[in-house]
This record gives structure tokens, C-alpha cells and sequence, in this order.
């Protein structure tokens, strides 16, 4: 590069801030074409999407990126790359609802990343008020206010390589973040987050009433697919069996899968598909956003 030195630091300060003002507007070019190639590359779960639908990503990565703080725990350094790829994942589900919808990640600023899985000490009571003491083995968490925590390695789980078919970690966790949006302090995610206005062309309470049936439907239904595998040998079900822990891990579990293979969880749950469509504004055949 040529030029005397105090000209290449005021030309890089000068990229350098027109990449955060894009950023902060929600302009996808602020984020170098290499780098989201290589991400987009990574991730199977954007492979299937359209030109304009990686253009809205972009963009909501852009935007999520300007608004969020990474940090890493343990000494893990936190680099663009890692970033985008948290980032890509969990505007995902926002791509057809565009940048307005980061709204519902306003709650909370942090996401930390882990080198590994967490232990969690646990304590609770039973019915019977004994104490039970215990260390639970964390992939993610998300809790009111923030921060959103993955372990590092989980969140490449959805990278070449993955595991599980339909299981996504940072998509799970956000969908936590979805459903706490709102919510006064102290109260748990229970599946059923804050609907847009005019929902389904419903009023707010029918919106809210409708949600809550087909939920606790399609919950109660997977549960019931669940425990004919456990107790009688039936086949298992292709959604994550922890899905049947309550309504807040089917909505977390049923939006990872949503976002993977959406066609193949409308099999098991045509109903509850179609509400989340709707929530997550889907086109139609006809173009247009339910
Ligand atoms: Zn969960």
C-alpha cells in the first residue's frame, strides 16, 4: 500500500467508522463479503435460502452485531468469525420479519461464549420438601435480562459435521430470549411469547387464547409420541424428545427445528406450523406475509 503512514491510519479510521455506521443502520455490507461467504458456507441451515432472504440476514447480522456485546469466558477469544456465525443463527428466524424484529433480542445485551459445556450447580425442592442438590451439564442458557451463554463448540455443532438433524443451539436459546421477551420480572418462559399486533387478525386475548390451545396441543401430542417410545418400543419421534419437558422447551425445540426442516416438523405438527408461519411471517404461495 503506498501513501505516507498517517494517511493509511486516517483511510483505515475512516473504513473502520463507515463499517459501524453501516452496521448500527442495518446494511448488511458492513460485514466483509469473505467473511459472510465463509459463514454461509458453514452453516447448512442457510444453504436452502434465496438471494433476498441472505440479503435480509445479512443485514439483520449487521444490525444484531452493532447492537450486542461478545465476550468469551475462560480465556476463549471471541473473533468476527465466531460473532457471525452466532450471529447468522439467531436472526434466522427473524429474516422474514426484517429489522424491526430485533426488538424482541432488546432485553439483553451479552452473549458469552464458553470454550466448552457448563456445569451448573442446581438446587430444588420436591413435593415433599426434601432439597435436592445437583450439577447439571449446560450446552446454553438464556435468562431474563441477559446474557445469553452457548458453549463455543455447540454453536460450530451446526457447522459440517453436526449431529443431530433439526437441532440447532443458538436458535433454542434466542427462541428462549423470544419467549422472555416482554415478560415482567421473575416470570418463566412458558412457550408463549408476545404475539404481534393484530395477530392472525385477532384480538390481542383471542390471539393469545388461540396460541395457547394449539401449543398446549401439539405439546401434549409429542409428549404423548414420546412416551410410547420410552415405555413401549414405539419409533421415536424425529423432534428432540426434550421438547416434552414443557411448553417453553417444545416452542425453544419446535423453533430449532422450524428453522432446519421446516417441512419436516410440519409433518408431525402441521397446526402448530402454521402458527408459527404466522409468527415468524413467512410469505404465503402468494407472496404475501400472513
Ligand atoms: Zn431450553
Amino acid at each position: 500500500m503506498g501513501g505516507p503512514r498517517w494517511l493509511r491510519k486516517v483511510t483505515h479510521w475512516l473504513k473502520h467508522w463507515h463499517r459501524r455506521w453501516r452496521a448500527r443502520r442495518g446494511d448488511g455490507r458492513a460485514i466483509p463479503d469473505r467473511l459472510w461467504a465463509r459463514v454461509v458456507a458453514d452453516l447448512p441451515c442457510l444453504h436452502a435460502l434465496d438471494t433476498g432472504e441472505l440479503t435480509r440476514l445479512r443485514d439483520l447480522c449487521a444490525a444484531f452485531l452493532a447492537r450486542k456485546v461478545f465476550s468469551g469466558a475462560h480465556g476463549l477469544v471471541v473473533d468476527d468469525r465466531m460473532a457471525l456465525l452466532v450471529a447468522a443463527q439467531a436472526c434466522l428466524p427473524l429474516r422474514h420479519r426484517g429489522l424491526t424484529a430485533l426488538a424482541w433480542y432488546d432485553d439483553f445485551v451479552g452473549i458469552v461464549l464458553h470454550p466448552d459445556e457448563m456445569i451448573a450447580p442446581r438446587r430444588t425442592h420436591d413435593a415433599a420438601g426434601v432439597v435436592h442438590e445437583y450439577d447439571e451439564t449446560l450446552a446454553g442458557e438464556a435468562m431474563q435480562g441477559g446474557p445469553i451463554v452457548l458453549a463455543w463448540p455447540r454453536v460450530l455443532g451446526a457447522a459440517p459435521g453436526a449431529a443431530g438433524i433439526g437441532h440447532n443451539l443458538v436458535i433454542h436459546e434466542f427462541a428462549h430470549a423470544i419467549d422472555l421477551h416482554g415478560k415482567p420480572l421473575g416470570q418463566p418462559a412458558d412457550g408463549c411469547p408476545l404475539l404481534p399486533a393484530g395477530f392472525l387478525g385477532l384480538s390481542a386475548a383471542a390471539a393469545r387464547q388461540r396460541w395457547h390451545t394449539v401449543l398446549s396441543e401439539a405439546h401434549a401430542t409429542h409428549r404423548q409420541r414420546v412416551a410410547l417410545h420410552e415405555r413401549f418400543g414405539a419409533p421415536p419421534p424425529w423432534l428432540d424428545a426434550y421438547g416434552a419437558e414443557s411448553p417453553a422447551e417444545f416452542f425453544a425445540v419446535t423453533c430449532e427445528a422450524y428453522c432446519v426442516d421446516r417441512e419436516r416438523l410440519a409433518e408431525a405438527h402441521a397446526e402448530w406450523v402454521a402458527l408459527l408461519d404466522a409468527f415468524f411471517a413467512r410469505p404465503t404461495a402468494s407472496g404475501n406475509t400472513p
